[in-house]
């Protein structure tokens, strides 16, 4: 007996079907006498697909038109799973992020949402029926234009939905049983996990885990509210998100949590840069200017003979040709020598809190790498993790190579994937 936010992904309601199963599922939580506000994707690879068709008609969408056609995605989730629902016998109503009172930032295609007021949400669940709200997308606060709120967005709006709410709990229906120790896609030995702590799934989540946006767990870290991460294709428990892992937990011993990768990365590399201050600021105060996020970076000591250094850094492939062209734009005035554009690499990330105070864990992790045949291209760590750039072709066999090294692998096979293209 409670508030119940559920959010279903794309795979979920992938077709009809799909949207029929995700009815009962939803009807069901009404049953037990629930208030219930779900939060929903556009179907299948929708959102993909949407992208291709803008890249289709120009190279670099605008931000603001891309938006509002990739919004379109989760109206027609929303309003056929209010149908379906409707269709059992329950009465249903469907929202926009906007009419859901989700306010943002102006920035579009990753806008961060200021506040969430859903009044309109509380009214139709205080009469009685259930909420159908449209994730990944909100209104601009100044420009009052749709937003959407970057790739995986909807677990934000649903997180944030159950904060504003003072929801009991907050259920991720997704195509696989839970946070898992690594992608089942990629690590099929890869084993379920029962709790995750809010930061060890900060960390997982920024290194590419793509199982929940990274600013879900923020928002959930920051209100202390659970998170249960399961299959909208069975019934299992699924994995807790929590802000500790219970007394004797598993993973309290772990040293190693869990494995990420991630292929949605692209390096940038500016060769023959002049090696003087202030040049590496003019540089990235320009990226920033973009609003464009920028991950590692490395800078090689300059050839003592040219006092030219390159520096190479890593951005998302979705702002590469955006970042490009502004650095070319800079050339002239910087007088670097070229502009050298990467999108076949990846990054691998090794996460747990237990690396702090056991050493050798690098060793272990490049040893691995190594007999697997995995050329590390750049390193970057932080307390709880490690993370190395290698070649894309190569990040499945290191992920698998590292995770059997840490003894991470299911004793039998737990990770059933049940749907979804991996898109
Ligand atoms: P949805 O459409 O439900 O939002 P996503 O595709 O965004 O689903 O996220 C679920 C996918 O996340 C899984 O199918 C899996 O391939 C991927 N994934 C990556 N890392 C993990 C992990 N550690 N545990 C579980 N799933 C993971
Ligand atoms: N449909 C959006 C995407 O594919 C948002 C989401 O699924 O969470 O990124
Ligand atoms: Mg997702």
């Amino acid at each position: 007996m409670g508030l119940i936010v559920q959010k279903f992904g794309g795979s979920s309601v992938a077709d009809a079907e799909g949207m029929k199963r995700v009815a009962n599922r939803i009807v069901a939580a009404k049953r037990d006498g629930n208030q219930v506000v779900v939060v929903v994707s556009a179907m299948g690879d929708t959102t993909d697909e949407l992208i291709d068709l803008a890249n289709a008609v120009t190279p670099i969408p605008q931000g603001r038109e891309l938006d509002m056609l990739l919004t379109a995605g989760e109206r027609i989730s929303m309003a056929l799973l209010a149908m379906a629902i409707n269709n059992l016998g329950f009465e249903a109503l469907s929202f926009t992020g906007s009419q859901a009172g989700v306010i943002t930032y102006s920035v579009h295609g990753k806008a961060r949402s200021i506040d969430v007021t859903p009044g309109r949400i509380r009214e139709a669940i205080d009469s009685g029926a259930i909420a159908i709200v449209a994730g990944f997308q909100g209104i601009s606060q100044d420009t009052k234009d749709v937003t959407t709120l970057g790739r995986g967005g909807s677990d934000t709006t649903a997180v944030a939905l159950a904060a504003a709410l003072d929801a009991d709990v907050c259920e991720i229906y997704t195509d696989v049983d839970g946070v898992f120790s690594a992608d089942p896609r990629a690590v099929p030995a890869a084993r379920k996990l029962k709790t995750v702590t809010y930061d060890e799934m900060l960390e997982l989540a920024a290194s590419g885990a793509k199982v929940l946006h990274l600013r879900c767990v923020e928002y959930a870290r920051r209100y202390n509210l659970p998170i249960h991460v399961r299959s909208s294709f069975s019934t299992n428990e699924g994995t807790w998100v929590v802000k500790d892992h219970p007394e004797g937990g598993a993973m309290e011993q772990a040293i190693i949590s869990g494995i990420a990768h991630d292929k949605s990365e692209a390096k940038i590399t500016i060769v023959g840069v002049p090696d003087r201050t202030g040049v590496a600021a003019r540089i990235f105060q320009a990226i920033a200017d973009a609003d464009i996020n920028i991950d590692m970076i490395v800078q090689n000591v300059s050839a003592a003979a040219t006092g030219l250094t390159d520096i190479s850094f890593t951005l998302p492939k979705a702002e590469g040709a955006a970042a490009t062209a502004i650095l070319q734009k800079l050339q002239g005035e910087v007088g670097f020598a070229s502009i050298q554009y990467d999108d076949q690499i990846g990054k691998l990330s090794l996460v747990g809190a237990g690396m702090r105070s056991h050493p050798g864990v690098t060793a272990t992790f490049f040893g691995a790498l190594s007999d697997a045949g995995v050329n590390i291209e750049m390193i970057s760590t932080s307390e709880i993790r490690i993370s190395i750039i290698c070649r894309q072709a190569d990040l499945e066999r290191g992920a698998k190579a590292a995770h059997t090294a840490f003894e991470l692998d299911a004793d039998q096979n737990e990770a059933v994937v049940y749907g979804g293209t991996g898109r």
